[in-house]
């Protein structure tokens, strides 16, 4: 039955392969296109799949369709402030870009990121000297988008044939086992295809349109990026502060030894207000916020204290204080053996547009439907504050791809072991969605007993090598079961 669908597919993929060379020798007929996959959406993660499978399975037709223009040339480095709309990229994540598009990259690599709060005397360090510094000589670089995609999308011209200002009109049919999948294009073309992905961001077309729902919420939060200047350079450090609402504030790292980029998650009023606000003011409260290093908790005792007989007040003044030596004995401990803590560099000017986005936690309740597989901001969004969100898409194509080389390699018709992906990308990124949201719950709480708590456990975390390295491993190559 598997071998006579795998037949009957190949020889509808054979016709239309023909087809299609015909549709090419005659480029203002109508007629139908196929694809082995075609790939709705240009953005880093669609062109990451295209450009991964041009390289591992460069006997597959691929098509790209994307609703905006081709990415447009970029200025030299030289030329140009670095762009706020940038990604924190983990080691695996770029491996899956590829070398040689990494190196037409201007990256800011670190080496560090170092993580505290307000209203704790706790800090978290991560170092690439917790990884296997062969395997990983840094922990991540920065990547500008614009750059990112356009190098990609060079990458793949030739291979992957890329239509531009295109959308899907239809769907005609997303496919079983046995049809393929077929869609009508704004420009009238008649396109089917064994697979298709969504890749077409958060507000995925592709995803609505096959009927998958998603999970989630929506953050009471928006974001807020833009590019500073800076008195010294980040010594290949990044550093993110959580403020006392529990926005956290993150100073990350550019190709630049003088810029960095600010993104910081907070109320949406207070996002307005300061991009309402004279630079100098931000500038100065971007100091303040950032140059304060780890605090004390606030006081358990002084809360209680009207309502507590004497007794019992010493009794909590005398817990309390156990409770600070502890914090302070596990902050101090956890200076050896990783460097201590360090105070970012002063922020100078702010040099760029301010650019904003709402966050949110969604998450598709399935990945896959018929011969449907969605990819990247199609099947998950995720708050910016672990900079998960490109890193988990590219986990996505990294999947998918071998998923592909496994039927490829079987002779089977693509579609075969997508519920391999589907079940490992749902397992995988559900554990990096409940870890970044239970985080953001966490950091974002004023119970003062919950913030001893997060205290004490960001101390231990610092202090117990196995359980911070597991962390930077994760960091590194993302979180697996
Ligand atoms: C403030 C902020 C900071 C962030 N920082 C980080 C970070 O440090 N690290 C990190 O990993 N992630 C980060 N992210 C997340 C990251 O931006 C996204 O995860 C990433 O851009 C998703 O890429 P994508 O290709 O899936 O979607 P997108 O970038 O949204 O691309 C989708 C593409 O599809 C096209 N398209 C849309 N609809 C259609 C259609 N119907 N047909 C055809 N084409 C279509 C669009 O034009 C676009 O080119 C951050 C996000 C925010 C908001």
């Amino acid at each position: 039955m598997v071998l006579r669908t795998r037949q009957s597919v190949v020889a509808v993929q054979r016709a239309l392969a023909l087809e299609e060379s015909l549709a090419c020798r005659w480029k203002s007929t109508s007629a139908d296109i196929y694809k082995d996959v075609l790939i709705a959406g240009g953005g880093a993660v669609g062109c990451s799949l295209a450009r991964l499978l041009n390289e591992r399975l460069p006997s597959l037709s691929v098509g790209l369709l994307e609703a905006g223009d081709s990415p447009k040339p970029q200025p030299l480095a030289t030329e140009r402030v670095p762009h706020p709309r940038s990604y924190a990229l983990s080691p695996a994540s770029l491996d899956v870009v590829g070398k040689s598009v990494s190196q037409q990259l201007d990256l800011g690599y670190y080496d560090s990121m170092q993580v505290w709060q307000a209203n704790s005397p706790a800090s978290l360090t991560f170092s690439s000297k917790d990884l296997d510094i062969d395997k990983d000589p840094y922990l991540g670089a920065c990547v500008e988008d614009g750059p990112l995609v356009e190098a990609l999308w060079n990458e793949i011209q030739g291979k992957t044939q890329c239509w531009t200002k295109t959308k899907i009109a239809s769907l005609e049919s997303s496919g079983d086992s046995q049809g393929l999948a077929t869609v009508t294009t704004t420009e009238g073309e008649r396109i089917q295809s064994a697979l298709l992905i969504g890749a077409d961001g958060g507000n995925s077309w592709i995803r609505k349109n096959v009927g998958v729902s998603r999970s989630g919420t929506e953050y009471d939060q928006t974001a807020l990026t833009f590019t500073v200047t800076l008195n010294e350079s980040m010594h290949k450090r990044a550093f993110q502060r959580y403020l006392t609402d529990g926005g956290p504030m993150a100073l990350l790292p550019t190709y630049s030894d003088r810029h960095a980029v600010v993104v910081w998650s907070t109320h949406p009023d207070t996002v307005q207000k300061w991009k309402d606000a004279p630079q100098e003011e931000l500038v100065a409260y971007l100091n303040e916020c950032l140059m304060k290093g780890p605090e004390r908790v606030p006081s358990l005792l002084e809360r209680q204290q009207s309502s507590n007989s004497d007794a019992l007040s010493n009794i909590l003044h005398g817990a309390e204080r156990v409770l600070d030596t502890l914090h302070y004995g596990l902050a101090m401990a956890s200076h050896h053996p990783i460097p201590k803590f360090f105070a970012p560099p002063r922020v100078e000017e702010i040099v760029s547009p301010k650019f904003s986005f709402p966050l949110s936690c969604f998450q598709a309740k399935s990945y896959i439907k018929g011969r449907v597989a969605l990819i990247g901001d199609a099947a998950h969004t995720v708050h910016p504050m672990a900079g998960q969100g490109l890193n988990l898409g590219l986990g996505d194509v990294k999947v998918l791809v071998q998923t592909l080389e496994k039927a490829s390699d079987a002779g089977m018709d693509l579609s075969t072991f997508l519920n391999e992906y589907d079940s490992d990308r749902r397992r995988n990124v559900s554990l990096s969605l409940g870890g970044i949201h239970a985080l953001q719950r966490i950091f974002g709480t004023q119970n003062v007993p919950l913030q001893h708590a997060k205290t004490f456990g960001m101390n231990m975390i610092q202090n117990v090598g196995p359980l911070r390295r597991q962390l930077a491993l994760a960091a590194a190559h993302g979180v697996s079961i």
